[in-house]
């Protein structure tokens, strides 16, 4: 294989009912997952969005308290364009998440909560790949979300939200990290491409806040997507690491 040849990508997995997306900000789906989300919507799977935060040290020109609605209420708009009726915002701080047992009791709940086989969250690791820097709450929850789908099928890891309808939950087979550069496998975007533009347009408050002249949701994720496509077989993809989480796997 030559330099110029990237590794070739294999179709993730398509035979489960029920995924949780978990994320930490407004947005972070749509910059490349939410046209997979669509996807699989229309297979007539269930997808739930969680958010850890609700975006609201997101806009410089916003306070959080003004902030926070605007953008729960873009996310929510943007999920639905996608296939996605339940959006969760779990209300911890924004900017300033630390990977840790709280991050980790937050998550499992959710995870108990919805019984998802399959988790999806943000790219882990340090760079997206070349030079640009990860964002740390980005790398606290995905690190979090990666020990939470454990947590959550142990009934004596916070064993307090057992008490009343609530059980351990140990049936995630993999956790998909979204824009990770350690990418294996991918989902064929390319019937649902647009309405992944449109769930990203949907955030136009947050956008517009990031002052990007010129910046085109469409061209972005064109380029983001046909990268991938071209490795999966596909004219548009989007890639995922891939952690399995059953034991013998
Ligand atoms: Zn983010």
């Amino acid at each position: 294989m030559t330099p110029e040849t990237p590794a070739p990508l294999t179709p993730v997995a398509e035979d489960w009912e029920r995924a949780l997306c978990v994320v930490a900000h407004p947005d972070d789906l749509e910059f490349g997952a939410a046209a997979a989300v669509a996807r699989w919507t229309g297979q007539g799977k269930r997808v739930v969005y969680a958010m850890v935060t609700s975006g609201e040290a997101g806009i410089d020109a916003l306070s959080p308290a003004e902030c926070r609605p605007l953008r729960e209420a873009e996310q929510v708009a943007s999920a639905r364009i996608v296939g996605v009726e339940e959006v969760e915002f779990l209300g911890l701080p924004d900017g300033v998440l630390e990977y840790g047992v709280p991050l980790r009791r937050a998550i499992t709940e959710v995870v108990r909560r919805h019984r998802p086989e399959i988790v999806l969250t943000n790219n882990l690791r340090d760079t997206w790949g070349g030079a640009n820097l990860n964002q740390a709450d980005h790398i606290a929850v995905g690190r979090a979300t990666l020990d939470a789908v454990r947590d959550a099928g142990n009934r004596w890891v916070f064993a307090e939200q057992l008490a009343g309808d609530l059980e351990p939950w140990g049936g995630v087979r993999e956790v998909w990290a979204a824009g990770s550069p350690l990418a294996g496998q991918a989902a064929d975007t390319t019937g649902t491409f647009d309405a992944g533009v449109a769930s990203l347009e949907a955030h136009a408050a947050y956008i517009d806040g990031l002052g990007w002249e010129d910046w085109d949701a469409r061209e972005f994720l064109e380029s983001a997507s046909r990268g991938a496509g071209q490795r999966l077989g596909t004219t548009f993809a989007t890639a995922f690491e891939v952690f399995p989480m059953g034991w013998g796997a």
